[in-house]
């Protein structure tokens, strides 16, 4: 694969991402695949939109594992319905990114990636190594399909991944780097946290968005690419500088105007490919 192929997060049903004829429409290569609802993830349904990805020219570098219920409408909210943290559907959860990630396998996929939710930062705390648990049991199953699983950040600082990682003490367990998540999150300064967690970054999201008054408590705004506080010039000469060469995958989560989305992932494409060329 050419350097930085271009992509976008996609959903072929329920999620944010735009749908696969928009990402055919807007030309990229690669896309990021939220995960189907289950009833969805057949065999038969991987077989048939495997032949449309390969009609369409796509491939797909990662399938996002979600789960209904959750829902990103303020920071405590996420805290409470988000990924395999909230006691309640853990158990559930976990079986279904088990789910996930054998379906991956059978659109050929070797990354799975999903928002762990809000790990405890008191590593003490009786849930932390709960979360861990789980964890490694969907790291053990992502690895007998021949799998790497990717945390999305922007929940934990850069320091708080970096020791669950390394807690959790598997080979396949990397990262999915979201600049614009650590504004929103109020987690910290999305440049620093790229070259502190540096190596174990495999792919990433290409997202803006703008710092909140009062970071960690209320959340930041989401913004077209290029608009926000990331900086997205020096966010790609860090990418290189680490040595990342995969895909830079477009995520705007606005899936209320579609319209809207698709134009201003049309512009985003535009901006990276600039980038692209002006720093090679
Ligand atoms: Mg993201």
């Amino acid at each position: 694969m050419e350097k930085w192929p271009l992509g976008v997060f996609t959903s072929v049903d329920a999620g944010l991402g735009v749908n696969l004829e928009v990402a055919h429409e807007l030309g990229v290569p690669t896309i990021h695949l939220h995960a189907p609802a289950a009833q969805t993830r057949t065999p038969e349904n991987a077989e048939r939109f495997l032949q449309r990805l390969s009609a369409l020219g796509i491939t797909v570098t990662a399938v996002f594992g979600g789960f209904e219920g959750e829902s990103y409408a303020d920071i405590p909210t996420v805290s409470r319905t988000v990924g395999l943290v909230p006691p309640e559907t853990r158990a559930a959860r976990t079986q279904e990114m088990k789910g996930i990630s054998d379906f991956a396998k059978m659109l050929g996929c070797s990354v799975v990636a999903l928002h762990l939710g809000f790990i405890p930062h008191d590593s003490s705390d009786p849930l932390y190594a709960e979360v861990l648990k789980v964890t490694r049991e969907v790291c053990d199953h992502a690895k007998a399909n021949g799998q790497n699983l990717h945390l999305e950040t922007g929940q934990e600082s850069a320091d708080g991944l970096l020791k669950f990682i390394s807690d959790l003490e598997r080979d396949n367990l990397f990262v999915n780097f979201d600049p614009a998540n650590m504004i929103l999150y109020g987690t910290g300064e999305p440049i620093q946290a790229l070259k502190q967690i540096g190596s174990l970054v495999r792919s990433v999201h290409c997202k803006d968005g703008k710092w909140a008054a009062n970071p960690g408590v209320d959340w930041g705004q989401e913004v077209p690419l290029g608009e926000g506080d990331v900086g997205m010039e020096t966010y790609l000469r860090t990418l290189d500088s680490l040595g990342y060469t995969g895909p830079l995958t477009i995520e705007r989560e606005i899936p209320q105007e579609p319209e809207r989305q698709k134009a201003e992932i049309g512009k985003a494409l535009n901006l990276l490919s600039e980038l692209k060329q002006k720093i090679g």
